[in-house]
Order: C-alpha cells, then structure tokens, then sequence
C-alpha cells in the first residue's frame, strides 16, 4: 500500500514514511498532521530547507 506525494506526485511507500521521524523536527509548524497526507523524503528535505532559509531572512531595517 502506499500513496502519493502531495508536493510532487511522486509514488511514496507508507513503509518509508516512518511518522516517529517527526520527533526529531517538533518545532516544524508547517509539517502536516499525522494522517493520510503523504510528502516524499525530497520533498520533506526541500520544505526543512526552505524552513531553515525563512529562518535565515534578516529583519528588514
Ligand atoms: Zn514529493
């Protein structure tokens, strides 16, 4: 069984999609709640990526 990434259409495996992995990133508001919605290891490492760039925006004077 398995889904699609909700990103990029890609076929995502339900057995590689390990929900205990959201442990280690408790502060990602923008990951999704742990239902049907699926998001493929690219696409998680591409929203973490863009998390960290919105972090790194400086303050406008
Ligand atoms: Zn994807």
């Amino acid at each position: 069984m398995g889904g699609r990434c909700i990103m990029c259409g890609r076929l995502v495996e339900v057995e590689e999609f390990n929900p205990d992995s959201y442990d280690d990133y408790e502060d990602e508001d923008l990951q999704p709640k742990k239902s049907s919605i699926l998001i493929c290891q690219l696409c998680q490492a591409k929203l973490r990526h863009e998390a960290d760039e919105a972090q790194k925006i400086p303050k406008p004077m």
